[in-house]
């Protein structure tokens, strides 16, 4: 049978279309338009949060749906939902995916989303039901919230074995978008990758063993910037199911990236390198992180291609400055660990296009926008990344050979003058069993932000970062940045 990604995708929209009336809406573009709370479009459902909130402008052509469906394009490296410091480390989570999701708006509710997704997932796409688990909401007593009993009866009635019904608390069965903003009690269907009989007590462990699929949220209360939780003037549904898992599930693999939405990506990479080929391990038995690498840089050249295409360029604050880090970790991990040469991330991007670019057309017509701001970005993160290096091997050959921390001061100073992610000091230092003196270098960014505020009466990444805003006028102007000398300073 034809499980391609892009039949899964399709057989996804048009079951929802065909079967339930639903209407099909593009995805939106993943910079949050007009909503403050959010850094990337962390959901499927983002775009509809004026429906949700029941405070949609009713001339909109919003104001008329009540069955939707789509594919969303949706980042996840910043704000309440961030996964960047497991990509790479794990096989199913992307700073970038494609989230399928269903909508009812105050027209069905509980019964029938369960019954339209059970029935997708077992009859369309054939799923064995003894591979799947469902969880439901347990309650909270702090908050208020009763158990979803209902939802249990509804599984129940829909045929899941009692055995494959699990309760769980806030943390998983919770759902919110961000610090504030519509949520409500989720039930979860988590696929058994193995068909262990005991595998119910790996849902929701971070197992790659049962890795949870879809989430359907029921939509009943919106986080009020108090954080009181206020009822929504009417219950929707809200679903996302994450392609890739979905994809991985359907091609019979146990990895993400062993699927056709990236093995074309891996063997591009594999071109550009100077080492193996891609060979899947993970944890202790990857050793040099040859196979992270390969992730995490397949991970990244796909959320950079897709938030250049919608106008989110590697900068210096906000959603701009989470690009700019992601940049930076895929073009050291493919020079360093890979070994690729200089522009090989630009030459990734056509292969991306070829994957994604039918769903998601712009990566088609703004290739040559994207290759050429990849390119820029990283011909002056390598030559910072030089004189890192340098200062880093320098410092280390002063320090006494016991000791396994790190100067905060020389952290600091790489992250502030040449423009080093701090969550990439850590990894280069991690590599040689070292780590940074964390404590160190929160004060010193805390006494920054302090002396900052004052003399400017700006707090926050605006201050943090003011000097190297000229950079990003270059930047964002598309002219590279030659001075990147080093301003130490203090003595090394
Ligand atoms: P997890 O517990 O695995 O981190 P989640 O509970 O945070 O997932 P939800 O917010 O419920 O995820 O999102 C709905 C679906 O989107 C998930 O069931 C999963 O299939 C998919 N998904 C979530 N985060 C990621 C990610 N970082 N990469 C790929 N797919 C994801
Ligand atoms: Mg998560
Ligand atoms: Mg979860
Ligand atoms: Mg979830």
């Amino acid at each position: 049978e034809d499980f391609s990604a892009k039949r899964v995708r399709r057989t996804f929209v048009d079951f929802f279309k065909q079967e339930y009336g639903h209407r099909v809406v593009p995805s939106s573009p993943v910079r949050p338009r007009g909503d403050p709370s959010l850094l990337f479009v962390n959901a499927g459902m983002n775009q509809f949060k004026p429906l949700l909130l029941g405070c949609a402008d009713p001339r909109s052509e919003m104001a008329s749906y009540r069955r939707v469906v789509n594919s969303q394009k949706c980042v996840r490296a910043g704000g309440k939902h961030n996964d960047l410091e497991d990509v790479g480390r794990d096989v199913y989570h992307h700073t970038f995916f494609e989230m399928l999701g269903n909508w009812s708006f105050g027209d069905y509710f509980k019964v029938e989303a369960c019954a339209m997704a059970w029935r997708l997932l077992t009859e369309a796409y054939r799923i064995p039901a003894e591979r799947l688990y469902v969880s439901c909401f347990s309650g909270d007593e702090a908050s208020g919230l009763p158990e979803d009993k209902e939802t249990q009866q509804i599984w129940l009635s829909l045929g899941v074995h009692p055995d494959r019904i699990l309760p769980f608390g806030m943390k998983d069965n919770f759902w919110e978008m961000g610090e504030t903003g519509p949520c409500g009690p989720c039930t979860e269907i988590h696929y058994d990758h193995v068909g262990d009989r005991n595998a119910g007590k790996l849902v929701n462990a971070d197992s790659p063993d049962v890795v949870e699929i879809w989430n359907l949220v029921f939509m009943q209360y919106n986080r009020e910037g108090d954080g009181s939780l206020r009822p929504l003037p009417q219950c929707s549904v809200d679903t996302g199911m994450g392609l890739e898992r979905l994809v991985t599930v359907l091609q019979g693999k146990r990895s993400n990236y062993d699927t056709d939405l990236f093995t074309p990506l891996l063997s591009a990479i594999h071109e550009c390198s100077k080492v193996g080929a891609y060979s899947g391990r993970t944890g202790e038995a990857d050793r040099n992180r040859v196979d992270m690498a390969y992730r995490v840089v397949a991970d990244h050249i796909r959320t950079l291609c897709v938030c250049i295409a919608d106008g989110v360029y590697p900068g210096m604050t906000g959603a701009e400055l989470v690009l700019r880090r992601i940049l930076r970790r895929a073009v050291r991990f493919s020079t360093e660990v890979l070994q690729a040469h200089e522009g090989a991330l630009a030459s990734l991007v056509p292969t991306v296009a070829h994957i994604l670019g039918d769903a998601y057309p712009e990566l088609h017509t703004e290739t040559d926008r994207i290759m050429e701001i990849i390119n820029v970005n990283e011909v002056q993160f390598l030559s910072s990344l030089k004189q890192g290096r340098r200062v880093i091997e320098r410092t280390l050959n002063k320090m006494d050979g016991n000791t396994v921390i790190f100067p905060a001061a020389v952290a600091w100073s790489l992250h502030r003058n040449l423009g080093f992610p701090l969550d990439l000091i850590d990894l280069m230092l991690e590599e040689r069993g070292m780590s940074v003196d964390k404590p160190g270098v929160e004060r010193l960014s805390a006494e920054h932000d302090e002396l900052q505020s004052r003399s400017e009466g700006d707090a926050g990444e605006r201050g943090l970062h003011s000097d190297l805003q000229s950079l990003s006028e270059l930047q964002s102007r598309g002219i590279p940045h030659t001075d990147d000398s080093p301003k130490y300073s203090y003595v090394l």
